[in-house]
Parts: structure tokens; C-alpha cells; sequence
């Protein structure tokens, strides 16, 4: 197999080792194909398939796609896309060396947060604030640096999963503290924290609902009033925001989604949350507070552990800047998608129906914020509506074929028909993407 003209082609392109391999692996396959009866492939159509192969396993990633299925903040498809300016932070900060840790003007050694630290004070109202690799990580730090071989008290119904496996009683185990949960799944008040109060305790852990509800019969005990609680207590409000918006959401027609600077007010000593939700940046988690609080954590063996890269650093005071010059919804796209208007969807999904032909409807629809936040709400819409009638295998058959293109474009299924959602296409995806539901289409 390895004389076939094809394959000693490939191992020019790769290595004769790297090829062997994928030989060998194939021909395994081809064995095993054999013994249960089937037809023995020919030798080019062997050699076309470990070609298949290569170009599948060792191929750069993770590959663009053209997000239509109008979720905004899609976890699966790499969350929040960024702003120019912040890919422009992005390529100076790798392309070059980087005064990241080093002070320009002492010319000695500086520190990594700096860059970060000011604008999020700024933007926040807190005294200190320190970015790591997720707000997984952000959250593992606080309670390591803070309650290990302690006691955390937490609501019954805020003891949840957000996915991925991560899990708030396994995190609070891991980081070694233990967990006291107190109240109901559906009701918890501030007296129940204040009777789980002993000597042990050293925090109150507040986590969001981000990515579920609980409708009815509730009640749960608001930061304002756990606040003097612990503060009498000495022990630390801790808040796991998840989302943190910087923005007000109810303005678009959402629900409200409470934000860092209302964590920071209301007196949460630590406040922890993401910079690839409703921030709409890199991939990063935040801690903000009290400055002796976050000095501690920045000095945990920890915090250099799951410490933010500089490409992320950079990506993220950008990011930040947009906000502190009133600038986000313009710049940062998800917000520009949170707050594209309804004319603009419609006239996108007309002039897409336009170039897609006779198949195609404009049909009005939802978009959905995704990525844990702001579950049950959703964003109307237009969808250009795809009939999938001719096509053997129907929607699912034309869902596949749209992810088989050159850049994959990712749709979803509504009433039998796939629906491309204007809203997550930026507008220079959108001649690709025409292009390639046409090809879909004529397959
Ligand atoms: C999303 C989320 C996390 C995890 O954040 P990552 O940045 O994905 O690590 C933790 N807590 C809450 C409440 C969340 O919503």
C-alpha cells in the first residue's frame, strides 16, 4: 500500500511513519471487514480512505463553523465571538513580545493582572479583581483560598450542576472544603444560614441559577440580606455569578440577569463570574471584592495554576474597554446580536429567501441566548425556513450536508424544515454561508 502513487504523495506530505500508521490501521479495518464477509476494497479505494483519514486526523482545530442556529452564546461552537479590536490584541499581543509581566517604567518585573485589574475595578465598583483560566477555575480558587477545612453554607437549591460535570458540591469537596447545605430545593431564607452558623463556617456561597428555574412556590435569601448576617458572623459572602452581565439585559426584552457591580454592592466579599457569557469575551473567569480577599488568592499556589494566557488577556481589556467607552453593544457581537433589531433580521432573511430560491421561507422564529444564561428567554426572530421535501433523509439529511461543507454552517430543525437564524451570522459569513446551502441544496 505504501508504493500506491497516492500514499507515497501523502507520506511526502507528512511522514512515511505517520502514514504507515494510518495504513496499518486501515488495513485493520479492511481485515476485520473481511472476516465478517464483506468485499475486499481495491487498492485505490484503500488508499483514498487512509487519504480521508489524514486529512481528517490531522487537520488544525478547532475549524471555523457559521453559527445559524440563532443560540448566541453556544458553548459547543466556542461561546462569544470576538470584537475586531479585540483580535487585533489578540494577534499584537502573540505576534511579539509583551510588556505582560513587566513594568515599563520601573523596568523590572510588573504583574500579569494589571492590565485587567484597573478596568474591572472600574467597571464593577470593587476594590480588587483577579482573572484565571474559567470561572470553573475562578470559583475552585475561592473557596481553595478561602474555606479549605472549613465549613461553606449554601442553599439546597443552588447545590447545582451547570454542566460540563461541573458540579458545586464536587467543587466545594475538591477545594476542600466541606459543604453544609441548609433550606428546601424550593425555599431557603436567611435565618436557615444563620442557624447553620458555627464556629467553623467561614463562608456563605451564593450560586446563580443560570442555566434553569425554578417557577411557584420559591423563596431564596437575596445577597442584601445575607450581607450583615455574615458580615455579624465573620464569615465571607462569596457569589457565583456565573453569566455577570455588565449590561442591563431587561433593555432587550430579557429577563433581568443580575450583574457583578449589583454582586459588589449589595456586599459580596468575592464575586465570581465568566468573560465568555453575557461579556462577550475570551475565554476567562473573573474574581472580584475585597482587596485583601483577592490578594490572598493571587497568592495561592493555585491562582498561578489556572492563571489567564496573555492572548486571553489581551483579548479581554479590550473587551472590557468597549464597555468603559460605552461602546459594547456596537462592538461586542454578541451584544450586537442581543440587540439586532427586528428590521434588520427581516430584511437579512428577505434577501437570503431571495438568493435560496423557491425552497426557502422567512417565518417568524426565536433565538435563544444559550451558554447558561438566561434560560426560557428568548428573542424573536426571522428564520429562513429550508423545505427539505426533495431530499431523501429530509431535514436531517440537509442538516448533515450543511455541516459536510468546507466551512460547516450549523442549523437546526423546526417543524421539518431547517431554519438558518440571521441573527448569529455575522455579515461577512453570509455570502459563505449562501453559497453553501446552495451546494447543500443541489447535492
Ligand atoms: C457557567 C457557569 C460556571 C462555569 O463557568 P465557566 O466559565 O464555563 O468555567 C460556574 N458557575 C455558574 C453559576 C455558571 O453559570
Amino acid at each position: 500500500m505504501l508504493a500506491h502513487p497516492e500514499l507515497v504523495r501523502l507520506a511526502e506530505h507528512y511522514s512515511r511513519a505517520a502514514v504507515t500508521d494510518l495504513v496499518r490501521r486501515e488495513l485493520a479495518s479492511v481485515r476485520q471487514a473481511a472476516a465478517a464477509g464483506e468485499a475486499l476494497p481495491s487498492p485505490d479505494r484503500i488508499a483514498e480512505r487512509v487519504a480521508r483519514a489524514a486529512s481528517e486526523r490531522w487537520a488544525a482545530g478547532p475549524r471555523r463553523v457559521i453559527n445559524a442556529t440563532g443560540v448566541i452564546i453556544h458553548t459547543n461552537l466556542g461561546r462569544a465571538p470576538l470584537s475586531h479590536e479585540a483580535l487585533d490584541a489578540v494577534r499584537e499581543a502573540a505576534q511579539g513580545y509583551s510588556n505582560l509581566e513587566y513594568d515599563l517604567e520601573a523596568g523590572e518585573r510588573g504583574h500579569r493582572y494589571q492590565h485587567v485589574a484597573g478596568l474591572l475595578c472600574q467597571l464593577t465598583g470593587a476594590e480588587a479583581a483577579l482573572m484565571v483560566n474559567n470561572n470553573a477555575s475562578a470559583v475552585m480558587l475561592t473557596l481553595a483560598a478561602t474555606s479549605v477545612g472549613k465549613e461553606v453554607v449554601i442553599s439546597r437549591g443552588e447545590a447545582v450542576e451547570i454542566g460540563g460535570g461541573f458540579r458545586i458540591p464536587d467543587v466545594l469537596r475538591q477545594s476542600g472544603a466541606k459543604l453544609v447545605e441548609v433550606g428546601t430545593t424550593n425555599r431557603t431564607y436567611d435565618r436557615d444560614y444563620q442557624a447553620a452558623t458555627t464556629p467553623k463556617t467561614a463562608a456563605f456561597l451564593k450560586v446563580h441559577a443560570s442555566n434553569f428555574r425554578v417557577t411557584g412556590f420559591t423563596h431564596s435569601a437575596s445577597l442584601e440580606e445575607l450581607a450583615p448576617i455574615a458580615r455579624q458572623a465573620n464569615v465571607l459572602l462569596l457569589h457565583d455569578l456565573g453569566s455577570g452581565s455588565l449590561i442591563s439585559t431587561e433593555k432587550y426584552g430579557l429577563a433581568h440577569e443580575p450583574t457583578p457591580q449589583e454582586s459588589v454592592a449589595a456586599g459580596a466579599d468575592l464575586t465570581c463570574f465568566s468573560t465568555d457569557k453575557l461579556l462577550g469575551g475570551p475565554q476567562g473567569g473573573i474574581v472580584v471584592g475585597k482587596k485583601d480577599l483577592v490578594d490572598r488568592l493571587a497568592r495561592h499556589p493555585l491562582a498561578r495554576a489556572l492563571r489567564m494566557d496573555k492572548l486571553d488577556i489581551a483579548a479581554l481589556s479590550t473587551t472590557l474597554l468597549h464597555y468603559l467607552r460605552n461602546e459594547a453593544v456596537e462592538k461586542v457581537p454578541i451584544w450586537r446580536m442581543i440587540a439586532m433589531p427586528m428590521a434588520e433580521l427581516d430584511a437579512r432573511a428577505r434577501r437570503w429567501q431571495a438568493a435560496l430560491g423557491e425552497g426557502a421561507t422567512v417565518i417568524p422564529g426565536e433565538s435563544t441566548i444559550g451558554g447558561g444564561s438566561l434560560p426560557g428567554e428568548t428573542l424573536p426572530t426571522r428564520l429562513v425556513a429550508l423545505t427539505a421535501a426533495g431530499i431523501p433523509g429530509g431535514a436531517q439529511e440537509l442538516l448533515r450536508r450543511l455541516r459536510s461543507q468546507p466551512t460547516p454552517v450549523i442549523a437546526r430543525v423546526v417543524d421539518d424544515k431547517v431554519a438558518l437564524d440571521p441573527r448569529t451570522v455575522s455579515p461577512d459569513e453570509e455570502l459563505p454561508l449562501l453559497q453553501q446551502v446552495q451546494q447543500a441544496l443541489r447535492q
